[in-house]
């Protein structure tokens, strides 16, 4: 068998082209603040990639830059104006900040309904009660892919790898509210193959590149590879065994092309969900 490559990169760029639609009919614009604390480099280009794909989706993009040197308060402080600046709809903190400051108290100083990373406690409340407001963007870009292909996670055994706040736990709970029957691995768990080998949908998320070989799969099975490793040829790679993997998977994302363009597509849906939502009061 050769598995089906699920197309994040083509499905992505009609997301956006459905959203720019959206958004040209809006009155005004909905817009984004993002914050960039220091120089990272990984982080200056996930930034450049959100103002690229708002300019796409007809979203305007405000980017807020404090030194490495900034200090908790002033993070703060700048959260605090981006809540109240009645022209600002979402808010974005990009992670990682520096060590010293405190990256939680952060996330829980953004407005929830500015929240569109879905990583405020209110908004990680909400999904667990089934109520989202927001859903975090890596797992809700990979069940729109599912969808995509008309993959049903109901009744499935699905087994995901890594626990993670941002894609581990919330990928966990959207496949159990879509009916599934959920396992979550972590480094702690024995025998990942045996866990592995049981998975209809197997959703790695680990950042370990070569973790999941072709013999930790199921035949027929769908593999969701998250994670973005450099190889030792310095390429983009995920933990999945891509070629192997496919000679067994019915269907199999790549790296890059697979969930990384749907996790970019659905920040720039979840913008668009808040100046909707505030328009409308
Ligand atoms: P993370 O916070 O480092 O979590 C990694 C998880 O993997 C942890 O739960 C860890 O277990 C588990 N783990 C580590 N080694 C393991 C092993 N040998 N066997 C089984 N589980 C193991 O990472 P993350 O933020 O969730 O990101 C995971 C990967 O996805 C990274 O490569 C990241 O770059 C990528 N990512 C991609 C996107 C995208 O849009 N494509 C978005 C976000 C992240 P413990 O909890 O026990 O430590």
């Amino acid at each position: 068998m050769s598995a089906v490559m699920m197309d994040g990169k083509t499905l992505a760029a009609k997301i956006r082209r459905d959203i720019r639609e959206k958004c040209a009919a809006m009155r005004r614009p909905p817009s984004l603040a993002v914050v960039l604390v220091g120089d990272d480099p990984a982080s200056a280009v996930y930034v450049r990639n959100k103002e690229h794909d708002c300019a796409e989706c007809g979203i305007t993009c405000a980017d807020h830059r404090l030194p490495a040197s900034a200090t908790q308060q002033e993070l703060l402080a700048l959260v605090d104006r981006l809540n109240r600046d009645a022209a600002v709809d979402g808010i974005l903190v990009q992670l990682p900040l520096p060590l010293h400051l405190d990256a939680q108290q952060v996330l829980r100083a953004i407005d929830p309904g500015k929240d569109v990373d879905a990583f405020h406690p209110e908004n990680v409340g909400r999904l667990l009660l089934g109520q989202p407001q927001y859903l975090p963007c890596t797992p809700s870009g990979i069940m729109e892919l599912l969808r995509a292909y008309d993959i049903s996670p109901a009744g499935k055994r699905c087994v995901v790898i890594g626990r993670s706040n941002i894609v581990g736990k919330p990928m966990a709970m959207l496949l159990l509210q879509a009916d599934a029957t959920v396992t979550v691995c972590h480094s702690k768990t024995p025998d990942l193959q045996s866990h592995c080998l049981q998975a209809d949908i197997l959703v790695s998320a680990v950042g370990h590149a070569g973790l999941i070989t072709a013999d930790m799969v199921k035949e027929g099975a769908v593999v969701i590879d998250v994670a973005m490793n450099r190889g030792q040829d310095g390429k983009l790679c995920g933990d999945v065994d891509y070629a192997a993997a496919s000679e067994k998977a019915a269907y199999i994302t790549p790296v890059p092309g697979g969930v990384g363009p749907m996790t970019r597509a659905m920040l720039m849906k979840n913008t668009y969900l808040a100046a909707q939502r505030r328009r409308n009061g």
